[in-house]
């Protein structure tokens, strides 16, 4: 029932994900302001102290939610943070209503964290790691890796 958390990591993978950990200026990961567009649903918004502007969309920001149990989901199924669970094949299609936050709560000076309409609310979101999965072309293009979070 339970099952092991064992994690066998190669060493290029651990070097890939020491390099994914380089740093990020101060600038880069301090919000100026953060938006979050709760009521049409778009998504959440971030313009950094650096200039840099980024931007997720609520469905992303659920796949990617940093959690050990969403974590560990992810890991089970090979998906990248943000990547969409595969639909499960024998059912017909559902229809569930676009996930998006019924509260968003600052956590401490470092984080944000939401309470999901789906009822999830565990995964806090660190600036440094939004800031490491900003969706922007050139973000995207850098192929900035992302730290494992737990
Ligand atoms: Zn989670
Ligand atoms: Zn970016």
């Amino acid at each position: 029932m339970s099952h092991e958390g064992i994690r066998m990591v190669s060493a290029e993978q651990a070097r890939n994900e020491q390099e994914g950990q380089r740093d990020l200026s101060h600038e880069a990961i301090e919000p100026v302001k953060v938006r979050v567009h709760k009521t049409d649903g778009k998504g959440m918004e971030i313009d950094w102290k650096d200039g840099h502007h980024s931007a997720w969309t609520f469905a992303w920001l659920r796949n990617a939610c940093p959690c050990a149990t969403c974590n560990e989901e992810r890991r089970a199924d090979g998906r990248q943070p943000g990547a969409p669970k595969a639909a499960p094949k024998n059912l017909l299609p559902m229809y569930e209503p676009p996930v998006r936050p019924q509260t968003v709560t600052p956590v401490g000076r470092y984080a944000i964290s939401f309470h999901w309409t789906d009822g999830h609310e565990s995964g806090i979101y660190s600036w440094d790691y939004l800031r490491r999965t900003c969706q922007c072309d050139a973000c995207r293009s850098a192929g900035l890796k992302i730290p494992p979070q737990d």
